[in-house]
């Protein structure tokens, strides 16, 4: 992607100075914090619990004086770009969206992202890098945990800075939709739907989530050449 020289968002907080390594070492906090990712963010238990177990041994040492590497930086100027572009994209075709699916004309909410480093607070509860970027309703903001690039490209096979965009504007596509009130939508019909239907309709909003990336990749193609 062609991206160095580009507009870095503003919404970038960065929080990967402030680990919050002592919660996790004291292995109970472990467990009480998989027991709200599988609540609060749906996850699956035993996959979660797993993360927990083997999150207890390392992260009680991360240390304080935490120094980000070379290639570090880079991954966060390139995401704060990719922000960036899903920013200008949206600030374009959001409104054209509002009016046509709400009546009315709205402008863009710029969501923040924040980068973090193993753990974070959230409005849904506690993050961990472990259940890889998210958005949170509850506060407008994305999540991601930049080691989760690392392991896209050697765990799923999914190498290349487009890949990592790609997961920015999916995170982002979770914002829209929480915008034009589509997430509220599906929270309470879920409600009234057995489990297993309630569960198809949230794989609809990951594909919806993903549709959207795709039509950021297209005006972000189309209006700035990126790739
Ligand atoms: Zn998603």
């Amino acid at each position: 992607m062609r991206w160095k020289n580009a507009r870095q968002s503003q919404n970038i907080d960065d929080r990967r100075r402030k680990r919050s390594g002592k919660a996790m070492g004291g292995g109970i906090g472990a467990i009480i914090m998989a027991l709200i990712a599988i609540f609060v963010f749906e996850k699956d238990p035993a996959m979660v619990m797993q993360e927990a177990m083997s999150a207890r041994s390392g992260s009680a040492q991360q240390a304080a004086d935490y120094v980000p590497t070379p290639e570090e930086e880079e991954l966060a100027a390139f995401t704060s770009v990719v922000l960036a572009f899903t920013e200008d994209v949206w600030k374009n075709i959001y409104p054209q969206m509002t009016r046509k699916y709400q009546g009315a004309i709205k402008n863009y909410e710029e969501p923040v992202l924040v980068l973090f480093s193993g753990v974070t607070q959230t409005a849904c509860g506690t993050g961990q890098a472990g259940m890889g970027p998210f958005y949170c309703p509850g506060d407008n903001q994305v999540y991601i945990d930049l080691n989760f690039f690392t392991e896209l490209e050697q765990k799923f096979d999914a190498p290349g800075d487009f890949a990592q965009a790609y997961v920015i504007a999916h995170e982002v596509g979770h914002h829209i939709q929480n915008l034009l009130g589509i997430s509220n939508q599906v929270q309470s019909r879920r409600q009234q739907l057995s489990k297993e239907q309630g569960n198809r309709l949230s794989v609809k909003l990951e594909l919806q989530a993903d549709y959207l990336a795709g039509v950021w990749a297209h005006h972000a193609q189309r209006d700035f050449n990126v790739l």
